[in-house]
């Protein structure tokens, strides 16, 4: 059976074209009370740049702390929140940020249309009914989250996707400029997820000559930025932008790999944010991706970055055998990686062997 796989529906692109996310959201603003609902990154609070956001007098603006990543519980609030404010649903979530606000943003749209708390959706296609629409504005890059098909949460039990073709976000909007302000080594963890998606995607069972095209560009870009001694210039950035818009439409055609199901155990125990943690995982998978863990080696040195080391070294036993239990639930990535006979390969010793690593 193959999967009618549903991509993002518009996307605005260019440097300043989010000064035209007014005309944008002005279409959807048809009834006299319309309004929409703005998440924001902390990041920009009290920046000059909230005056370019066309808040509108009905509209709700909430700025969204991502100390931690996504939780069901606070999408669960914010949708009780803003249907306690308006007896009508917005005609926009609008997410305003990284892979976190925009993953907020496409989990809160579908909670305003489909009963009970969003953790009873992480998985594929549980989801019942379409959102309200939705529209992600990245200011920091590599993620895939705008044009992806899941929203990756913590609820009480997992950290998993809300999964399927109601999933991804119905407007884009591409401008290089807002991705100018975010700092190293920030910047190159989450454009490193773009660059491990690829590698990820290109190495396993479950590649298509779809998944691989995409992918294929998403990665000559990332080898654009990151091989140059100039990975902050106006054209890498906007490189950057479309690495990650084609990376994360690669992987709808493709899957992630070991280091994606290693780094969801160690974020599971630790907290770590993704971006980190996969450079953190990915630099001790020579065994996996022998050349594309050289060549993100070289990227770093190129650009002076470094990893944090020693990360489960104040780790219990335990807590390393629960990061290998979550590691071993992402079954369908490791099938990717090493076929239908990956429990013969992925061994707990060996799993717990890098962690120790790392
Ligand atoms: P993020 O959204 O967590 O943000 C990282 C940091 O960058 C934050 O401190 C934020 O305030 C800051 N920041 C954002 N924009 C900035 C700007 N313009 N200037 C200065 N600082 C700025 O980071 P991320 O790596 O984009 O997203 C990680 C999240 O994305 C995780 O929760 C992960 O699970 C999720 N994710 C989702 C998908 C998907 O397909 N849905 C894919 C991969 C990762
Ligand atoms: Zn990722």
């Amino acid at each position: 059976m193959f999967r009618n796989l549903k991509a993002i529906g518009r996307i605005l692109y260019g440097r300043n074209s989010f000064d035209q996310l007014d005309d944008v959201l002005g279409e959807l603003r048809i009834e006299k009370d319309s309004y929409v609902l703005f998440l924001v990154d902390e990041y920009f609070e009290g920046k000059d740049f909230m005056k370019r956001i066309p808040v509108h007098p009905h509209d709700i603006l909430k700025i969204i702390d991502i100390t931690e990543e996504p939780k069901t519980k606070t999408v669960d609030a914010i949708v009780a929140e803003v249907k306690s404010l308006s007896a009508n649903l917005p005609v926009s979530v609008v997410g305003i940020g990284g892979g976190s606000v925009m993953d907020y943003a496409k989990a809160i749209r579908l909670m305003f249309t489909n009963e009970g708390s969003s953790s009873l959706y992480q998985g594929l296609d549980l989801i019942k009914n379409k959102g309200v629409h939705c529209t992600v504005i990245p200011t920091i890059s590599g993620t895939g989250a705008e044009v992806s098909m899941t929203t990756v949460l913590t609820g009480p039990v997992k950290k998993l996707g809300i999964k399927g073709n109601f999933t991804p976000a119905d407007q884009l909007v591409i401008d290089p400029e807002l991705i100018t302000s975010v700092p190293e080594p920030q910047r190159f963890y989450t454009a490193m997820d773009c660059y491990i998606h690829n590698i990820e995607a290109a190495n396993g069972f479950r590649k298509t000559v779809m998944g691989d095209a995409l992918g294929a560009e998403s990665l000559r870009l990332c080898r654009d930025i990151y091989l140059s001694n100039d990975s902050r210039s106006p054209v890498n950035e906007e490189k950057l932008m479309i690495a990650s818009y084609l990376g994360g439409l690669s992987l709808t055609y493709s899957e992630v790999g070991a280091c994606h199901a290693i780094s969801y155990g160690l974020a599971t125990v630790t907290g770590i944010h993704h971006g980190v943690g996969n450079c953190v995982v990915f630099n001790q998978l020579e065994e996996f991706y022998p050349e594309g863990v050289k060549e993100f080696k070289e990227m770093m040195r190129v650009n002076n970055i470094a990893i944090p080391q020693g990360v489960t070294a104040n780790c219990s036993p335990e807590e390393i055998d629960k990061m290998i239990d979550v590691t071993l639930t992402l079954v369908f990535m490791w099938q990717h990686v090493c076929g239908p006979e990956w429990e013969k390969i992925i061994t707990r010793d060996k799993l717990r062997g890098l962690l120790m690593k790392m």
